[in-house]
């Protein structure tokens, strides 16, 4: 499987980090290895000294597709979850001043946390551009986004990716973050909820 990330796909994120709003999806992969394992508390990894947090809503594919067209691309998932794309910001700072990839930044180990359960789209009332989900550090609200201020639908990102690479079942696709990501410490608590539904808790070690 694989692990698709959408980059500046809210408004508000892409300006917070000074970078201008999109005209198409711009996308980047995590290794599966990539992936925080349950029992896991995230590690800072020694090389950086600046790992934020970023929340997004991640769609599962529930089967192959490739070309696929808008008015199907919403029979290709029905489970939605919620994750972390954590980020070495200073590396990816680096990363992007020298027009390099940012992948060094972004696919570490543990770097993907993948929350546990996905719910079926139609137990959060069905529509997948008006979800709510929140991140707190430390029980304080640091990250509340909702999928109608995507710049790009779903949809939209599963045509667009699928222009590109075939989609498999099980793939996930981050579909980019909200606006107030930040840095994390060792000690820190970081619990994620969609919907109220509460969908991970992330230790900092
Ligand atoms: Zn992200």
């Amino acid at each position: 499987m694989k692990i698709i990330c959408i980059g500046r796909n809210y408004k508000k994120h892409a300006e917070e980090l000074g970078n201008d709003i999109p005209s198409e999806p711009l996308f980047f992969l995590k290794p599966d290895s990539a992936i925080l394992t349950r029992k896991h508390a995230f590690y800072i990894p020694e090389w950086t000294n600046d790992v934020h947090h970023e929340v997004e809503l991640v769609i599962k594919i529930r089967k192959l597709g490739k070309g696929i067209q808008n008015k199907f691309a919403s029979r290709y998932y029905s489970y939605i979850g919620l994750g972390i794309d954590f980020t070495a910001r200073d590396v990816q700072a680096e990363l992007k001043s020298n027009g390099q990839p940012w992948e060094k930044s972004k696919c570490f180990d543990g770097s993907a946390v993948v929350s546990h359960e996905f719910i079926a789209l139609k137990d959060l009332g069905g529509d997948v551009q008006n979800l709510k989900f929140q991140l707190t550090k430390n029980e304080k609200v640091v990250q509340s986004g909702c999928s109608a201020d995507m710049i790009f639908s779903v949809d939209e990102l599963i045509v667009y990716l699928s222009k590109y690479m075939t989609l498999k079942t099980g793939d996930l696709i981050f579909t980019g973050t909200p606006a107030g990501v930040g840095p994390v410490k060792t000690g820190d608590l970081l619990t994620g909820t969609l919907e109220g539904n509460h969908m991970f808790d992330v230790r900092i070690r």
